[in-house]
């Protein structure tokens, strides 16, 4: 199976992606009542990427991790009984590769369900083209085809909008959809309405459980510092009592303290890389200051012994601060035309 769309000069994207999931057992486990994780191996990693399937009258999926996790995502479903007819939802929290690069093959292997994604992301699921672009730009072909392997598309028949507030109905339970910007304008968070737990996809960054660290996610070309602060906001309203589930990775009980954590070091890195630019244009300069600051964090939060690098596939510092310097740019610009704007 080769894609039109996947890069021309990546070498046999396909049998990379194979090469991650052959021979790995599928992963599975309760998470919340109903809800039971699949772990994707994305980038070749346990405990890192999730995907999540709820159990209904109409059985739904959220995410369904890159075309590179497709056996691991097909495995765990099959483990977990679900037959090709069976499923009948597919949701992205959002349209990053990590996330829905494999969802036309999931479509594809599941000929009923229906894709569900946030309003602005739609138009990339039918026709992933300027997706595809984008995240060369940020990975480069070479690791693009690597990690996330081809990206094909889904009939735009099969694909319904999210907006804030709309309502999946599974039988016996639905997906409430709450718009979730900050990370990604095209991100919406889901509250479960059985077991109250909310999917945050990004929105709090990444949470790996056995480094047992929380690392913000702001790539390029939207990350957003007050939008991310008022979603964290928004989804600790919404779960209060209840589990929040990380795309990476897992459920987390303690919504305050996650909530509290996450908003401080979304702060604290878009403060740092906003004075460095103070003193200087030179990314790799930036990169290493906040490469300081993930160290520091990750020796206050962490147990022994953390290997950053396995942290750098989820989220590379070089990505996150090239979010942050365009969005200290964009606000730059922002308050520099509402400056020049005004009557003097
Ligand atoms: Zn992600």
């Amino acid at each position: 199976m080769s894609s039109p769309l996947s890069d021309p000069n990546a070498s046999t994207p396909h049998r990379h992606a194979r090469a991650y999931t052959r021979g790995v057992e599928p992963v599975v486990f309760d998470v919340a009542d109903g809800i039971t994780a699949i772990d994707t191996f994305f980038g070749g990693r346990e405990r890192y990427t999730a995907a999540y399937l709820l159990d209904a009258g109409e059985p739904a999926i959220v995410e369904t991790g890159p075309a590179t996790s497709f056996e691991a995502v097909v495995g765990g479903l099959e483990r977990l009984g679900m037959g090709r007819s069976e499923l009948a939802h597919v949701v992205l929290t959002h349209i990053h590769l990590d996330h829905g690069g494999g969802v036309g093959a999931i479509a594809e292997r599941f000929p009923s369900a229906t894709v569900w994604v946030h309003e602005r992301g739609a138009a990339h699921l039918a026709d992933p083209a300027r997706l595809i672009a984008s995240a060369t730009t940020v990975y480069g072909p070479e690791r693009m085809a690597s990690l996330f392997g081809p990206v094909t598309p889904v009939a735009a028949g099969r694909i319904r909008a999210l907006r804030d507030g709309d309502t999946i109905e599974l039988g016996g339970r639905s997906l409430r959809a709450l718009d979730a910007p900050g990370h990604a304008k095209h991100q919406v968070a889901l509250v479960d309405s059985r077991s109250g737990a909310v999917f945050t996809g990004d929105a709090l960054g990444i949470h790996p459980p056995d480094v047992a660290i929380l690392r913000p996610a702001t790539p390029p070309p939207d990350y957003d510092l007050e939008s991310s602060i008022a979603t964290i906001e928004r989804i600790r309203e919404q779960a209060r009592g209840a589990t929040l589930l990380f795309s990476h990775f897992g459920p987390v009980a303690e919504v305050d303290r996650i909530c509290d954590l996450a908003s401080e070091r979304f702060r604290r890195w878009t403060e740092v890389v906003g004075e460095a630019m103070q003193r200087t244009q030179d990314l790799e300069e930036i990169v290493a200051i906040l490469e300081d600051v993930a160290r520091e964090d990750a020796e206050t939060g962490a147990e022994a012994a953390l290997d950053l690098q396995r942290l750098e596939t989820l989220s590379s510092i070089r990505v996150n601060a090239m979010g942050i310097v365009r969005y200290w740019t964009k606000r730059r610009e922002r308050e520099g035309s509402r400056e020049a704007g005004q009557p003097s």
